[in-house]
């Protein structure tokens, strides 16, 4: 029976307690026994609207029967990042440390927009972000922040670049006027879209943005850089940022990062680096040569929601130049002066967000809780999966791999003699649709070179050698039997 919800304040706290352990309990049982539910959610499109009504209640139902609510009709919506058969995209998935940080965060609210509002969120993502770049053998000079997303992070990179641009556009902004060229950012186009999407927010233009040519190993071609950045300077453009990417959306490929901070160097032009989710492999001294000369990145962005088994949201951007980071957003209103004066950082200045919530307290858990040595080896075991899967593939005359394996992510496509290239994408599209469709696996897709390539993605913190194992029997159970 639900209890009599009270008229005024929050829920008794001896109500609170039961149904906190009634949650705990679900979450162990929904983690223990995360194989039985479909990976990819067999919904269709408004079958969950339709079951919510349209009008919210009037009176206060009580926590059983939401409870109920929860099973029945938000679960079968739910597609599990947390499946070991969830192979698609970068698999995000959430640590059980990762989740009770979330569980006290919430509990204690906290807003860490200023030192002041709970200095206790600012040193520890301070203390947290230090132990995350030691972890990953970044540069000592690197300041971080934590956003909630690689796309905000790359953002506000964009902005800092800008900024460093030195056009005043902070005072004067950036229309109306005839006294600046016009801006121009690089990237390939194996960047994310974020990179776009950032660009756009900070009014740079789609006609600003410049593709960079890649090799055949989708890098970008630092000569290519070196000769699109004269071009544009002939022809009256200003080129204010280039952003490489380590460990690309598609196929994980990796920009000679060594070389294209060079030419940033040298023609003084802001240089980020997305390292979103290849980031992590940082962790392990042996993949750090993919990270050669990372010192000469303005900001990099990390994901830990991505790679670091992090309850999403969490990203980690790290600058060494935050004073124009903080240029560019800092703004400090009469009601958010305090007196610490340069002695404590207000992350609020670094930013457009104000309200920050405690995520800090996730790194702190995580890192704790599993150690560098933990977080290694689960990285390394992914690397090792993937390597295994590759030479598997490789070996099967069916199939092709479409792209080097530099961390975790396998990219093939199924490829019968005498097909068209048209034939083969239905093809390919066919399998995807199949094996996903099976509830066991899910797997997503990517064009490399135009042609449809199937992407796995080993990354999720309960997927284990006999998952992929499974999932590779399945692909090929699939081809033989149903295609
Ligand atoms: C996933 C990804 C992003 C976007 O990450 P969000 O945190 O979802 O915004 C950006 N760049 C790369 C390389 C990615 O893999």
């Amino acid at each position: 029976m639900d209890k009599k919800i009270p008229q005024i304040g929050d829920m008794p706290p001896e109500e609170f307690r039961q149904y906190g352990y009634q949650v705990v309990d679900w979450i162990t049982d929904y983690l223990k026994n995360i194989e039985n539910y479909p990976v990819l959610s067999q919904v269709e499109p408004g079958e969950i609207k339709s079951k919510i009504p349209v009008e919210p209640p009037q009176k206060g139902e009580g926590f059983d029967v939401m409870f109920s609510d929860l099973n029945d009709i938000i679960m079968p919506g739910i597609t599990h990042w947390n499946h070991p058969g969830f192979m698609a995209y970068f698999n995000s998935n959430s640590s059980a440390p990762g989740i009770l940080a979330e569980f006290i965060s919430a509990a204690m609210n906290v807003n860490g927009m200023l030192w002041k509002t709970s200095p206790a969120a600012t040193e520890l993502e301070e203390v947290t972000l230090n132990w995350f770049r030691k972890m990953l053998d970044f540069p000592e000079d690197l300041w971080g922040i934590i956003y909630d997303t690689a796309s905000v992070s790359t953002m506000h990179a964009i902005a800092a670049a800008r900024e460093y641009a030195q056009f005043s556009f902070r005072e004067k902004g950036m229309s109306g006027r005839s006294d600046t060229p016009k801006l121009r950012l690089y990237c390939t186009a194996h960047a994310h879209s974020s990179v776009e999407k950032g660009a756009l927010a900070m009014g740079i233009g789609m006609n600003g943005i410049r593709k960079i040519p890649v090799d055949d190993q989708f890098r970008m071609i630092p000569e290519a850089l070196d000769l699109a950045i004269e071009e544009d300077r002939s022809n009256g453009w200003y080129p204010f940022c280039v952003v490489a990417t380590i460990g690309t959306t598609s196929s994980t490929s990796v920009d000679p990062v060594d070389s294209i901070g060079a030419i940033c160097t040298r023609e003084n032009i802001w240089f980020h680096v997305d390292a979103a989710y290849g980031g992590m492999a940082a962790v392990l001294p042996e993949m750090r040569y993919h990270f050669k000369g990372i010192e000469k990145a303005d900001s990099i962005v990390v994901n830990p929601h991505k790679w670091m088994f992090t309850p999403i949201d969490l990203s980690v951007f790290f600058s060494r130049k935050p004073e124009i980071l903080k240029r560019a957003f800092s703004l400090v209103a009469e009601y958010l002066k305090t007196g610490e004066g340069s002695s404590v950082q207000n992350y609020m200045d670094y930013g457009i967000q104000l309200g920050r919530r405690f995520r800090s307290l996730k790194l702190w858990f995580i890192i704790r809780y599993f150690g560098v040595e933990g977080i290694r080896n689960r990285i390394k075991e992914h690397l090792n999966i993937a390597q295994w899967l590759k030479d598997e593939i490789s070996r099967d005359q069916r199939f092709e791999i479409m792209a080097p394996v530099p961390f975790s992510v396998v990219c093939f496509r199924y490829h019968p003699t005498g097909k068209s290239e048209n034939d083969l994408d239905d093809l390919n599209e066919k399998l995807m649709n199949k094996v996903n469709a099976t509830g066991k696996l899910f797997i997503s897709h990517t064009k490399l070179n135009n042609k449809l390539v199937l992407r796995l993605a080993i990354s999720g913190l309960r997927t284990e050698k006999q998952h992929v194992k499974k999932a590779w029997n399945l692909i090929r159970e699939t081809v033989e039997l149903d295609l």
